[in-house]
């Protein structure tokens, strides 16, 4: 026998035994291919073996000698028609055809393989060993060869019917047989002894199968980013899917905030009905609240919350937290404590999100404190041009015990829920606040005694401004605002949040002209209407708000100011309607001192 065939075959017969163990002692990923996979590499092994015992049992000497060449060569066939079926059927389940594991494909593959192997063992056989080699020939052989034929084609028909998928790998140990085929056909027509290339050859097919697609590893990593591919989009629709609720929410909420707002201004409205209103303005607020706290852990959670850093004054954002805990404190026993560095100059920051920060540490402060007292102090530490905010909110409240203080940053965590089960709440406050913390690469610490109180520091370093172009005119307040003779165009495709608005600004005495879409909007522009200010809804059928203030804009003369008056609100929205040329941006529900800031920008006199 050739000793080429015998290295050759050994070598084959030990990679196979590797490949075996390496694949069936791995943590695999369970598949039906992979099952089969499993099957064709026991299969190549078994007939690298046969082959082996084949070529060398041509050296023997006996009697049965012919005998058991032709029937070792049969199971040689056999064994080769089965791996080969099992290989087409392996390639027909990553094919584009394999819909789910059928057992009728199952049993026609199964039935293939045994019909074939039983008519190769019934079809005459005939070998001729010339020196050490054999060459086999009958009807068993052309029959074999015959069955090869219709698989490869079998094979060439599922990736040319696939071509455009032709470079993903998985094609690659199919492309690899085919020409592996072709390649033996062509060297055996020469030297038609060396047909010991069969069994090496589906060694490195499978060695390559391995390698590109039956690799555990490869086919775990391909799991995971299937699975994080799923993820991101389901998480993708779950931002889409909040933020539309959040604008649906807002909508009516809208007209609840509005409405009740017009309603306390009503003189005939009796004292205990201006409380009931009163409760039903808080009530949405509170509403308001949540909507916004879903909206921005799932906004931070999708990675899609930016930092939007601006110049801003500390000591505004301050003043705005003091009034905001004024009115939450309402009348309870609690004295309200604040102070603040003098020194702190205009910064460069996230100011509405240092705000936020406060008022989440600052409303837990009022909701877990029923008496004594809170207090607010924001100091800094100024080095070269970083100033460090160091932001604390103590209380005399419930306080928090030592083995909560990790769990208070969970989501939708909340302590001791029989104690403060009467304090509304959702446990989101401080996992936003912790989250936006880290954003801005700042530091959060608890300190608490329970049934004591309790303290929150925060540090944030923001960047000192060397030369602000702030105005002192952006922090007047003015609460009175006074407006004459103005005009003001409102564009809203809802009619209740037309009807809001149009009442709210009626209030100041703004002659108002309400239309329900842009291209009205368009039109009567151009038709020469002049107005002194123009509020604009973004999300509208046809043509959206921005839509409209762009074709505007290229409208000869217009300068009239615009602002987007909208429900969508999700943060940064403000910087993006900034940016698409909008004047102003007032969110709904429209809230009565914002309204009253624009009013006075725009339309107010001394
Ligand atoms: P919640 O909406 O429940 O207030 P938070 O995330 O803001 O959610 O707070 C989580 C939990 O931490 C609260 O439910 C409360 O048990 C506890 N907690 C937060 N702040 C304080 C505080 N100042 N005093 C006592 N407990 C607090």
């Amino acid at each position: 026998m050739n000793s080429g065939f015998i290295v050759l075959n050994i070598f084959s017969l030990i990679v196979s035994v590797i490949l075996i163990i390496v694949f069936f002692i791995k943590e695999r990923v369970h598949h039906v291919e992979d099952n089969i996979y499993g099957n064709l590499l026991i299969m190549v092994f078994l007939t690298n073996l046969i082959g082996l015992i084949l070529g060398l049992s041509l050296n023997i000497d006996n009697i049965y000698k012919d005998f058991i060449i032709i029937g070792l060569n049969k199971i040689y066939l056999i064994f080769l028609i089965i791996s080969l079926t099992i290989f087409a059927y392996y390639t027909y389940c990553i094919s584009r055809y394999f819909k789910e594991n059928s057992k009728i494909i199952n049993g026609i593959f199964f039935l293939f393989a045994f019909l074939n192997s039983l008519v190769i063992l019934i079809l005459p056989l005939e070998v001729n060993t010339v020196d050490n080699s054999s060459m086999t020939s009958g009807m068993a052989m052309n029959y074999t060869v015959l069955m090869f034929g219709v698989v490869y084609l079998f094979l060439m028909f599922l990736v040319l019917s696939d071509l455009k998928n032709l470079r993903n790998k998985k094609f690659i140990p199919v492309i690899l047989l085919i020409v592996e085929a072709i390649l033996m056909i062509v060297v055996q027509a020469f030297f038609p002894e060396m047909n010991y290339l069969v069994n090496p050859s589906w060694v490195i097919t499978c060695l390559v199968m391995y390698f590109t697609i039956e690799n555990p590893d490869v086919k775990m990593i391909e799991q995971l980013n299937i699975a994080r591919d799923t993820a991101e989009k389901a998480n993708a629709a779950k931002t889409d899917f909040l933020s539309n609720m959040s604008h649906e929410i807002r909508t009516p909420l809208n007209a609840i905030v509005g409405f009740s707002n017009l309603l306390l201004n009503d003189k005939d409205l009796s004292a205990s009905a201006k409380d009931e209103v009163q409760d039903i303005i808080m009530a949405s607020e509170n509403l308001l609240e949540i909507v916004n706290g879903i909206l921005d852990i799932s906004k931070i959670e999708a990675g899609k919350l930016e930092i939007i850093n601006t110049e801003f004054r500390m000591e505004d954002v301050f003043k705005e937290l003091v009034t905001l805990s004024k009115g939450r404190l309402q009348d309870k026993p609690i004295e309200f404590k604040t102070s603040i560095d003098p020194a702190i100059p205009v910064l460069y920051g996230d100011a509405s999100r240092i705000k936020q920060i406060c008022v989440n540490i600052l409303t837990n402060a009022i909701k877990y404190t029923k008496e004594g007292w809170i207090e607010f102090k924001v100091d800094s530490i100024i080095k070269d041009n970083i100033c460090r905010l160091i932001i604390s909110v103590e209380d005399t409240g419930i306080g928090i015990k030592e083995e909560n203080i990790d769990k208070l940053f969970n989501k939708f965590e909340r302590l001791d829920l029989e104690d403060n089960i009467t304090i509304e709440g959702t446990g989101l406050g401080l996992a936003i606040t912790k989250k936006l913390v880290d954003l801005m690469h700042g530091k959060i610490v608890v300190q608490s005694v329970f049934g004591k109180g309790s303290k929150f520091t925060v540090s944030i370093d923001t960047r000192v401004v060397k030369n602000p172009t702030l105005t002192k005119e952006e922090e007047k307040e003015n609460p009175n605002v006074v407006v004459k003779n103005k005009k003001v165009l409102l564009v809203d495709d809802n009619k209740v949040n037309l009807k809001v608005a149009e009442r709210l600004l009626q209030t100041y005495g703004i002659t108002v002209t309400s239309i329900e879409s842009g291209i009205e909007c368009l039109e009567r522009i151009k038709n020469g209407e002049v107005y002194d200010l123009i509020m604009l809804d973004d999300m509208m059928p046809k043509l959206s708000g921005v839509e409209t203030l762009k074709k505007l804009k290229e409208i000869k003369g217009f300068n009239t100011q615009v602002v987007a008056l909208t429900a969508n609100a999700l943060t940064g929205m403000k910087e993006k309607y900034l940016n698409d040329g909008f004047d102003a941006y007032l969110a709904k529900p429209i809230n009565k001192d914002e309204l009253n800031k624009v009013i006075n920008k725009f339309l107010g006199e001394e």
